[in-house]
C-alpha cells in the first residue's frame, strides 16, 4: 500500500484561540475550518499548505488522547497523516508487514475522512495516521 502524500500534520495545542492567530501569521493564510470530533475529545482547526494541511488539536477533555499527550509531552507535533487510496486496506497491509495497529478498522475523523492509526512503538515513536476520502 503506497502512501500518496502527506495529508496533514497534527499539532497538539492547549488553546485554539491562542494558537490559530500564531499559525495564521506563520503560514500567511486563514484557518478555513474548525470542527469538533466528539468521540476523540478534540476540537480541530485546519490550515491549507499546498496539498497538505496543518491540523491544530485542542483537547475537550483532559482524559482524552490529546489531553493526556499534552500532559506527558507538552504541546507539539502529535501525528503525521498519510493519504492512501483506502484506509482499511492500508491498515491490513501495515498489520501484515508487522506494524501494530491502534485501529483495526477505519473510523470517521474530521472532514468526514476515514482514518486509522498505527501504534508508534513500531514507527520509531511517530504516531502515524492513514486517511482516505
Ligand atoms: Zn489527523
Amino acid at each position: 500500500m503506497k502512501s500518496n502524500y502527506i495529508d496533514h500534520i497534527g499539532i497538539a495545542v492547549k488553546s485554539l484561540d491562542e494558537s490559530i492567530p500564531i499559525y495564521e501569521k506563520l503560514l500567511g493564510s486563514k484557518c478555513y475550518a474548525i470542527e469538533t470530533v466528539a468521540d476523540q475529545f478534540v476540537k480541530t482547526a485546519f490550515f491549507q499548505v499546498g496539498q497538505t494541511k496543518i491540523e491544530l488539536l485542542e483537547s475537550t477533555d483532559s482524559d482524552g488522547p490529546i489531553g493526556s499527550f499534552i500532559e506527558k509531552r507538552g504541546e507539539g507535533i502529535h501525528h503525521i497523516a498519510f493519504a492512501v487510496d483506502n484506509t482499511n486496506d492500508a491498515l491490513n497491509n501495515a498489520k501484515a508487514n508487522g506494524f501494530k495497529l491502534i485501529d483495526r478498522v477505519s473510523r470517521k475523523g474530521a472532514e468526514g475522512m476515514n482514518i486509522g492509526f498505527l501504534n508508534p512503538k513500531k514507527t520509531k515513536g511517530v504516531l502515524v495516521e492513514f486517511c482516505s476520502k
